[in-house]
């Protein structure tokens, strides 16, 4: 049966009333509609970092507190990236993401959302054997880089996820928790997710760390949390957000500030091999052969631009020479000392050796 139009006749247009344009009509709107429909069906194109859990309060304005979670006893900047613990003297190498949902009695249930696709590179379901407690980390390649997305604390993993299993963006990986081995713990009212994204310093990294280490454990192999350098996942979204579909990670990384130069007299070292789409060109070590690196380092010792040298550029025989430091860089963000000064001279310290040492093992 026909709809019957309640109104008087005389109340109906006289467009309305004339059978060619109700059916012009009907066309328009229902192209329109097919049109809208079409759009609203296209999932804009997805960036490729999203955020670990459905805490949004990021982008909005002062929201900043209901995203991030300090330790006890301090305000939300320290659940920031950076030198925000033990009075600015040390490294947090992630963010630490307010839990918004809990069950009765009162305990974290927020889903954690693989922040990007990739596949598992590790899973620890023991919290006793980390400070992260159960943890997982998830490989992912962006832009042709590698980097990885650490999840931390977690109340549980997904029981089937094994290392090599594919993930899409967006999937539910684990439950946001509060598991630590640390004596203090994490209270329930500080449930949070420990959010990291990294690159990978060397896959012979157990090997390193027995030589350098030899009587302390390493439970996690390779996904030892001192072989993830750090990217601060606050300013990654920052600059996605920002740059939209023109975001690359290359970008983002040689974007960062630099706190020192070295000359690394090596010519080929895991990192560089892994790294390759950070190597810039430079037509005399082209032409004559690469003897070793100039690597810019941020103040988390993250190498953001690599440049090869040749010989003849080198001007010593020393495997390590620093050739710059940004004082005003090192005197913002100290934590790591990776360099100091040495009366009027720049040095590199016994971390930032270290951390060379490990780049190039
Ligand atoms: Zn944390």
């Amino acid at each position: 049966m026909d709809a019957v139009d309640p109104r008087p006749h005389w109340k109906r247009s006289q467009h309305e009333s004339c059978p060619a344009f109700r059916l012009a009509g009907h066309a328009v709107l229902a192209r329109w509609l097919a049109v809208w429909l079409a759009a609203a069906a296209i999932p804009t194109p997805a960036q490729p970092f999203g955020l670990p859990t459905a805490n949004r309060a990021i982008w909005q304005d002062g929201g900043e507190n209901r995203f991030f979670v300090g330790p006890a006893g301090r305000t939300w900047e320290g659940g920031l990236f950076g030198c925000v613990r033990t009075s600015g003297q040390q490294l947090h190498e992630g963010i630490d993401i307010r839990c918004i949902q809990r069950d009765r009695q009162k305990e974290p249930v927020d889903p954690v959302l693989a922040a990007a696709a990739g596949t598992v590179a590790y899973v620890n379901r023991k919290s006793s054997l980390s400070n992260y407690g159960q943890y997982l980390i998830l490989k992912h390649r962006i832009d042709d880089i590698e980097v990885y997305t650490l999840y931390a604390h977690l109340r549980e993993i997904r029981s089937s996820l094994g290392p090599g299993d594919a993930i899409a963006q967006g999937e539910k990986i684990a439950v946001l928790g509060r598991t630590s081995n640390t004596s203090q713990g994490i209270s329930r009212d500080l449930a949070h997710l420990h959010f990291e994204i990294g690159l990978l310093v060397n896959d012979r990294f157990p090997a390193w760390y027995k030589a350098n280490y030899p009587t302390q454990r390493n439970d996690h192999g390779v996904w030892n949390g001192q072989n993830l350098l750090g990217l601060d996942p606050r300013l990654v979204f920052l600059f996605q957000r920002a740059r939209g579909k023109a975001f690359h990670l290359r970008d983002f990384i040689q974007d960062q500030t630099a706190l020192c130069r070295v000359l690394v007299r090596d010519p080929d070292f895991p990192f560089v091999r892994r790294y390759a789409p950070l190597i810039e060109p430079n037509q005399t070590a082209a032409r004559l052969g690469v003897a070793g690196y100039e690597i810019a380092l941020n103040y988390c010792g993250v190498p953001i631009r690599i440049i090869p040298r040749a010989a003849s550029e080198f001007a010593s025989s020393a495997k390590y020479r620093l050739l710059s430091v940004n004082a005003a860089e090192q005197s913002k963000n100290p934590c790591r000392r990776l360099v100091s000064r040495n009366g009027s001279r720049w040095v590199l310290t016994s971390a930032g050796t270290r951390l060379l040492d490990l780049l190039t093992y």
